[in-house]
């Protein structure tokens, strides 16, 4: 009965997601223009430490600094992917850091965006419970993802189908991720996947133990990424290019995971230091370039997982030029 009314609650929540990324309305345009002629745009984000290269983007950039950069920007926090999807919906933001999945759902529903670069590398860990030895100990048992349409549920797909188990041998709930971490320690979930540093919460603090890292089920995964509404690009191509390359400066300054980096990270989120070491020991910032071979193989799991049909084409959603105009002023 209890598992019933799980399931009826999942699936209202996909419904009401479809009805958001189903909705679009008019789109005003977010982006405006300073008295010094710079662009001022909004990129959303949630506090989780994927989205680093953004905050360090921003951080480096701060104060007197930012007066070198053509643009100016707003990043704006959501507290769950769904807000942040109908923000991008509704126009109220021009870009964002998200889920692959989901950003492939929202341009399936009419939302014209485009990827445009990745969140990071790596960084995701599957945590069970100790008394968990394998992923076969998981049948019959609950495990939480932040999101059907999420790369974490990926992740939890091929766990399974390396262990010869169905979706239906584990009990899947969608669950806040900050709920995670206690639902895990209180026995209510025998595991959880999602993005950092929920994970790292419930090793550091010693009752969750990493089954799995990303890698070792999906090498070279696709989580988040960066995307931009096209009608900005269009609007804004030579801000949107600055961004792009400020953006992968943010990257490779984030690589360094050092106090400059915890600061940044700190500044856009609350995080305990040894949760975030720990998180930062499982994720690569260095390599933000977006690989047609990497989005294909997301394109089989979506197909497979049931969470879309038929997903856009490379070219339908990535747009290269942004990263290729980044390449071309570094050339000598
Ligand atoms: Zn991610």
């Amino acid at each position: 009965m209890a598992r019933r009314r799980v399931q009826r609650t999942i699936i209202g929540a996909w419904v009401g997601l479809l009805v958001l990324l189903g909705a679009c309305g008019a789109r005003p345009e977010p982006s405006s223009q300073t008295e010094t002629g710079k662009v001022r745009f909004k990129i959303g984000y949630l506090p989780i430490t994927h989205a680093a290269p953004l905050f360090l983007e921003k951080y480096r950039w701060n104060g007197s600094r930012a007066a070198y950069l053509p643009f100016e920007l707003e990043l704006v926090k959501f507290g769950s992917w769904t807000d942040l999807i109908d923000a991008l919906n509704a126009g109220k933001i021009d870009g964002a850091s998200v889920l692959a999945p989901l950003a492939v759902k929202a341009k399936e529903r009419g939302i014209d965006l485009k990827i445009v670069a990745s969140g990071h590398r790596d960084g995701n860990v599957v945590v069970v419970s100790p008394k968990i030895q394998d992923a076969a100990d998981l049948k019959g048992q609950t495990f939480a993802v932040p999101h059907k349409f999420s790369s974490h549920y990926i992740l939890f797909y091929a766990m399974l189908k390396k262990a010869g188990l169905h979706a239906t041998d584990v009990s899947v709930v969608e669950m806040p991720p900050p709920e995670m971490p206690a639902a895990l320690s209180e026995g209510r979930i025998a595991g959880y996947a999602v993005a950092e540093p929920f994970g790292a919460i419930a090793v550091a603090k010693g009752f969750g133990k990493v089954l799995y890292q990303s890698h070792e089920l999906w090498p070279d995964s696709i989580c988040c990424v960066l995307v931009l509404r096209k009608d900005f690009i269009d609007r804004h191509r030579e801000a949107a290019v600055a961004f792009v390359q400020s953006y992968f400066d943010g990257g490779h300054a984030a690589e360094s995971k050092d106090a400059e980096v915890k600061s940044a990270i700190n500044t856009f989120m609350s995080v305990e230091e040894k949760v975030l070491d720990l998180s930062l020991k499982w994720i690569r910032y260095d390599d933000l370039t977006f690989s047609e071979d990497a989005y294909d193989t997301l394109r089989t799991y979506l197909k497979e997982t049931g969470i879309s049909k038929q997903p856009p084409a490379y070219a339908d959603i990535v747009d290269e030029t942004l990263i290729k105009a980044v390449e071309a002023e570094k050339a000598p």
